[in-house]
């Protein structure tokens, strides 16, 4: 995945670890990081993957050669090493991870002193030192030092009960069933669960990089295990997440799984009738639901491109409290404008016990659509101009084009149309009342694209 050009993706630095990103190149990545941030004092955290200790190290060494100092938060959630970078007035941190791909990936994020990852400019600045070489090398008596940071899950969990009513939740005695995907996830949510009064059942909780009880991407596929045992052990939900626990998808207690933006049009729901007029942040991929209950509930919507970089930066430029992804990401800003698996967890909690529901219910209230995707094939050379002819084609429409084109429809049916970022393809989501609707969007989209690029072959 990793480009001889660009250091960065949408997701940070990522790539098949010990090929692709070896740990000859992350301490070179760990020095270009600590030139940037001038000698401060880095938190750095790694997840469960076999290659986490080994990068990390690298990364500290780089880190320490320029001066920077290191707290060593060790293995932990993403959420939990952004909210220890503030907590404990870092300049900023470093995760080793690569979230929700497969074990033999890795990666690496770097997080500023908000515990947000830094912009795109911030990337490019330690892109350049990286490829130029130019890095800060200390003195021998400034070489960075590092110490172990411990508690940083403590301090993380105790900090998320703060946000819930923990009184009426514990009364409830609720049993839920988590799935930790093998990795750091088990670190946080039963632990945070026992404290809420819950009764918890694991699944895939033993900590192991090679992920074997499913892949660490928390899709309906790999999820069936968890829906199982949610229905066996009649729990009253089942939560799952990826690789780092920053996102979660949940199972009702009839065993269904949900999609992230059901679950998120949930929270905003229940966050808007709290806090009317507040602002809601989420990508243009998400579901027409999520404008649906700004309406009903005297939210406003603020769309943005698709990445959860994008969002968390959007929510604290408009102090904005709340932001959502159709994969399961809740940022929730009085906690931490973030994505956020366990935050999550607790909010869902919150609003089963203080409604008195069951988490079916809730989400069986809620407007229901059908999601249809597609893919059609396009060389990265031609993307730009297929992007130009869409735009007049669909300028008559209701459109929103900060990211490809979403197109919205009388009857509440939209489609996003949008270029992947590392494939030669175009993306095609669309949503719909019914599933022939969204399936005749995408099936009339798919023609559209294919007439526009066979006529710029041509
Ligand atoms: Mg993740």
């Amino acid at each position: 995945m990793l480009s001889s050009r660009h250091l960065f993706g949408t997701n940070g630095i990522r790539g098949l670890a010990n090929k692709e990103l070896t740990p000859e190149m992350a301490v070179k990545i760990g020095a270009a990081t600590g030139t940037f941030f001038k000698r401060g004092t880095l938190v750095v955290g790694y997840d469960a993957r076999t290659s986490g200790p080994m990068l990390a190290k690298a990364v500290i060494a780089g880190l320490n050669s320029t001066g920077c100092n290191v707290l060593l938060a060790g293995m932990a959630p993403t959420p939990t090493l952004q909210f220890a970078v503030k907590k404990h007035k870092a300049d900023g941190g470093v995760m080793i991870t690569a979230s929700h791909n497969p074990p033999e990936y890795n990666g690496i994020k770097v997080i500023w002193k908000d515990g947000i990852e830094v912009s795109h400019e911030r990337e490019l600045e330690i892109e350049k030192t990286f490829f130029t070489e130019k890095t800060h090398v200390a003195a021998w008596t400034e070489i960075g030092e590092t110490w172990e940071l411990p508690g940083v899950i403590d301090e993380y969990v105790e900090a998320i009960e703060k946000h819930v009513d923990v009184k009426v939740i514990i009364k409830k005695h609720y049993h839920v069933v988590v799935d930790g995907a093998n990795s750091v996830g088990s670190l946080t949510s039963p632990h945070l669960l026992r404290k809420l009064g819950c009764r918890v059942t694991t699944i895939n909780a033993n900590i192991d990089g090679t992920f074997p009880g499913r892949p660490p991407e928390p899709r309906p596929e790999n999820l069936g295990d968890v829906a199982m045992v949610v229905k066996a052990v009649g729990a009253d939900f089942g939560v799952a997440y990826d690789g780092d626990a920053d996102r979660s998808i949940f199972v009702d207690e009839k065993g269904e799984i949900h999609m992230g933006d059901k679950t998120f049009a949930l929270v905003e729901k229940y966050f808007l009738k709290a806090n009317k007029g507040e602002k809601i942040v989420t990508p243009v991929s998400s579901s027409t639901l999520v404008q649906d209950i700004a309406d009903e509930y005297k939210g406003k919507i603020v769309w943005t491109k698709v990445g959860s970089v994008t969002v968390a930066h959007t929510m604290k430029e408009l102090k904005a409290k709340l932001g959502g992804e159709e994969n399961g990401g809740i940022f929730y800003g009085p906690h931490q404008p973030v994505r956020d698996g366990a935050m999550s967890t607790a909010l869902i909690l919150d609003i089963m016990a203080k409604t008195g529901q069951k988490l079916s219910k809730l989400l069986g209230e809620l407007p229901a659509y059908y999601l249809q995707k597609g893919k059609v094939e396009c060389n990265d050379s031609l993307k730009e101009k297929v992007q130009q002819k869409l735009f007049e084609q669909t300028r008559s429409l209701k459109t929103n084009t900060l990211d490809g084109v979403k197109i919205w429809f009388e009857d509440k049916s939209s489609i996003l149309i949008r270029p992947s970022g590392t494939e030669p393809i175009y993306r095609l989501y669309a949503e719909a009342k019914t599933e022939k609707k969204a399936e005749q969007l995408v099936k009339d989209y798919s023609l559209k694209l294919k007439k526009i690029i066979a006529g710029l072959r041509h």
